[in-house]
């Protein structure tokens, strides 16, 4: 089900529309299947609210409101199709998110075939949605995967095309070009492209004036993360050095409203699946509930 109308319908309107058309909707992680049978109205009324599993941003982007922690956002152009049309590229000033305390699960590098999966599974018997920052390559070998990822209402970020600094690092041109070329990897693949993106290897040292600039004329929002699991650590961390090192880096006040979990779902990582229920039960148990990145979500730091 795709929301056409990219704007946030009141719940029980739309709860309404889609018991009447009997259509597939989804609800904080899960899909449920609405047999076509109308409801009394006075049912109606009662429905717990739907949420649409995504909003597509408007032509001009103005329907990017700090208020959904929870549903992803896309845009149906690319930035070329943008050119084209003579639409905007670049996002209004945003005011971003910033209510009671979130936890952004993040995986970056996939989707795989194995790990990948897996972490969907966890998620959705956690009812949590997470963000993959995916690249176009793994895309590309994996577009079931990255297509299940989107339709189980996550959060999907640009990690550019195969995370070769070579290509990222030397000038801006060259990383503004392998977005482009990841943007229409997924778009080919979900029918939509992503507006939040993660820099590989994060901004610091890499990143000068002239990005910032450039990400902010083409309309990306970039998050780097303010905790990491240190799950791609070189002396072979385990599942629980992942769950003490989030446990921790949760304690103080920096990731009192937002903290931003770094984590990897590409080939390789089973220990993150390992430690995804646990790390799950600790951040809840602190209180945090869950959120995707969007162009809203407040940065890291
Ligand atoms: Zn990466």
């Amino acid at each position: 089900m795709k929301v056409k109308t990219g704007k946030i319908i009141g719940g029980a309107v739309l709860a309404a529309a889609l018991l009447f058309a009997g259509v597939t909707y989804f609800s904080h992680g899960q899909t449920e299947n609405k047999a076509a049978e109308v409801p009394a109205e006075d049912e109606v009324e009662q429905a717990a609210p739907a949420l649409p599993a995504h909003v597509l941003a408007a032509d001009d982007f103005s329907n990017l409101a700090p208020s959904m922690p929870d549903i992803p956002v896309f845009d149906r152009y690319t930035l070329a199709e943008r050119r084209e049309k003579g639409l905007p590229t670049t996002l209004p000033d945003i005011v971003p998110y910033r209510e009671g305390k979130v936890a952004y699960l993040t995986f970056d590098d996939g989707p795989d075939a194995q790990n990948t999966p897996a972490v969907l599974d966890i998620l959705k018997e956690a009812g949590v949605h997470a963000t993959f920052y995916v690249t176009g390559r793994q895309a590309e070998a994996h577009p079931e995967v990255l297509q299940r990822i989107y339709a189980e209402g996550h959060a999907i970020g640009n990690h550019s095309y195969d995370h070769r600094y070579e290509k990222l690092y030397p000038d801006v041109n060259g990383f503004l070009a392998e977005m482009e070329k990841t943007d229409a990897v997924i778009q080919g693949i979900i029918g939509v492209r992503p507006l939040i993106l993660r820099a590989p290897g994060g901004v610091i040292g890499h990143f000068t004036k002239a990005y910032d600039a450039a990400l902010r004329a083409n309309g990306y929002v970039e998050h780097d993360w303010n905790v990491s699991s240190a799950d791609a650590a070189p002396n072979h961390p385990v599942a629980q050095d992942f769950i003490d090192n989030i446990a921790s880096e949760t304690d103080g006040e920096a990731t009192a409203h937002t903290a931003i979990i770094l984590m990897h779902s590409s080939e390789g990582h089973e220990e993150t699946v390992k430690a995804l229920s646990g790390i799950i039960r600790i951040l809840k148990d602190k209180g945090y509930t869950f959120g995707v990145i969007t162009p809203m979500t407040p940065q890291p730091w």
